[in-house]
């Protein structure tokens, strides 16, 4: 039986906006094909992680203290965490997790959170906690070559700035900063982005990308994914394009 192993980043922590419903997506679309989901976690004063012993990584969105809290806990992983990166290990990372894997996030309270450093982008929120990045957004990205419409829900102070490949191209809401044509960021083992939703309940496509992604590398195979019956997920993938794309 294959499997996929995840680490599953300060869960306690970084859960304000419901981002854990990846993990479950997650677990679902591989245990309905048969393939092992071994989900592990890892929270400030848990045994030391390798980050190379894992297929996929993921971080979930937090408010700023949350943010603060933890920076100096993460950073002690900056080098496995690269190493792990450049070893092809996926990295699926939202909103507050997004921020801080660039240079810094600067708090709407001015407060400088140093980051992992490991991506060239850095993010400063507005000094007005009141103006913030909050609605439905769709992006158009590309996955292996195939268009494809991904939809979510932004919650974010952070502007996020010198971002070399966005995740996407902005259909609808805000992306990287306000009124932004670019979202998130976007390289072979990582996909960096602000859409919560959970992200992965209103894209199966997308799942189903990272889930092959990391099959792939760990087996060392072209692998075809059993479809799935994703009648119910189109069905309400459809209303929510028609009725933010169309005015429908
Ligand atoms: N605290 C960060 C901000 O406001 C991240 C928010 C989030 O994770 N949704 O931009």
């Amino acid at each position: 039986m294959k499997e996929l192993k995840i680490l599953y980043l300060y869960p306690d922590i970084l859960e304000l906006y419901g981002d854990f419903g990846n993990i479950q997506i997650l677990k679902y679309r591989l245990e309905k094909r048969g393939i092992k989901a071994i989900i592990e976690q890892y929270s400030i004063g848990d045994n030391t992680p390798n980050f190379n012993n894992y297929d996929l990584v993921f971080a979930g969105g937090g408010a700023d203290q949350e943010q603060g809290i933890l920076a100096d806990d993460l950073i002690k992983y900056k080098d496995n965490i690269k190493d792990a990166i450049n070893n092809g290990v996926f990295f699926l990372l939202i909103c507050g997790a997004y921020q801080l894997f660039g240079k810094y996030y600067k708090s709407a309270d001015g407060n400088i959170v140093p980051g992992l450093e490991v991506f060239d982008y850095y993010t400063e929120a507005i000094n007005d906690r009141k103006k913030r990045c909050i609605g439905n957004i769709i992006i158009e990205t590309s996955l292996n070559g195939k268009t494809s419409k991904i939809i979510g829900f932004e919650n974010h102070g952070g502007q996020t700035f010198n971002i070399s490949n966005p995740f996407g191209k902005v259909l609808f809401g805000n992306g990287n900063k306000f009124g932004d044509t670019e979202e998130g960021y976007f390289q072979k083992n990582v996909i960096a982005t602000y859409l919560h939703g959970p992200l992965l309940s209103k894209n199966p496509e997308l799942t189903d990308y990272i889930i092959k992604h990391c099959l792939d590398r760990k087996y060392d195979e072209d692998i075809t994914l059993e479809p799935l019956d994703d009648t119910f997920e189109e069905l309400c993938r459809n209303q929510l394009l028609n009725k933010f794309l169309n005015n429908n």
